[in-house]
């Protein structure tokens, strides 16, 4: 084990609803049938710094009110893969008695896809939004809705003031590396929540690795993969042709550094007693509907 993984404090952990999408598995799980439409969950999770009570909201989910996503996000919303919120993450939230106008420090978004950055307008003034590096070029710039009128990400999602993108991971004031990963940063100063570089999925993509007891870990995996089946190595990720485009395409912007991202992730299984949660992984979320209930 790496000396600087001598935690001091504990982060409480709190599953949040953030509502469930309807994946066509073809495109995530290589040899998937394409009738094979998987309802998994967009979790969210709420994380209470022990020694402080800081809070913090990894992750807002799919927004209810889904025409207020980009056009070309709506459309594909009401043809390739639909949506289902009974309960947002706000409603989460408030139902887990913490008031997102006050009590929020801090929401990290895992990386800016629409089911992942929910409606972030139902946090208050004193809540600051976090991103990954890089992760500002897509909400920057012509490509971004609504420059773009077909853009994919939109400029106005997160407040412009109260959003900050965290540093390169070649700046090594800020990152260190945590084996078995080359840039974590130590959140509170007391090892008990890194922000991990996770690279691969889509720019800043991010990760958290929590100490939540004595000896034990919870490493929230966002979108390193879709599917436990690619984790565990039974399963590879999907490449299929773009249909718009005829160009080859998978879940993941760069499949190559994601691949090394998971092989990582599996790396840390073998080096700590670590639970490893990915955002939508449904077999997860059945074996456990009360673990880290909120
Ligand atoms: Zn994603």
């Amino acid at each position: 084990m790496s000396s600087a993984l001598k935690p001091s404090g504990t982060v409480r952990l709190q599953r949040l609803e953030g509502g469930y999408v309807k994946l066509p598995m073809h495109l995530f799980v290589k040899g998937a049938s394409t009738e094979n439409i998987r309802r998994v969950p967009s979790m969210c999770w709420l994380i209470t710094h022990e020694p402080s009570q800081t809070k913090i909201v990894f992750d807002l989910g799919v927004r209810k009110d889904i025409e207020n996503y980009p056009p070309a996000i709506h459309e594909r919303l009401k043809t390739v893969i639909l949506t289902d919120v009974q309960q947002d993450s706000i409603a989460s939230l408030e139902k887990a008695g913490i008031n997102p106008n006050s009590d929020v420090d801090s929401v990290i978004i895992s990386h800016l896809h629409w089911d992942h950055i929910g409606d972030p307008s139902g946090f208050g003034r004193r809540t600051r939004f976090i991103i990954g590096p890089g992760a500002k070029t897509l909400i920057e710039g012509k490509d971004a809705y609504p420059t773009n009128k077909a853009g994919h990400f939109d400029s106005n999602a997160l407040p412009h003031d109260r959003t900050e993108e965290l540093p390169p991971p070649s700046e090594t004031s800020y990152w260190t590396s945590l084996e078995p990963f080359s840039a974590v940063h130590d959140w509170f100063g007391d090892g008990s929540m890194y922000v991990v570089n996770a690279p691969g999925h889509l720019p800043g993509h991010l990760n958290l690795l929590l100490h939540t007891g004595s000896d034990k870990w919870v490493y929230l995996a966002a979108d390193s993969t879709h599917d436990p089946a690619i984790l565990s190595g039974s399963a590879e990720t999907a490449i299929y042709t773009d249909p718009l485009t005829g160009l080859f395409k998978c879940a993941h912007a760069n499949k190559e550094m994601a691949d090394i991202h998971l092989g990582l992730v599996r790396k840390l299984k073998e080096l700590l007693p670590v639970e490893v949660i990915l955002a939508h992984d449904h077999s997860w979320l059945e074996a456990n509907p009360d673990r880290f209930k909120s």
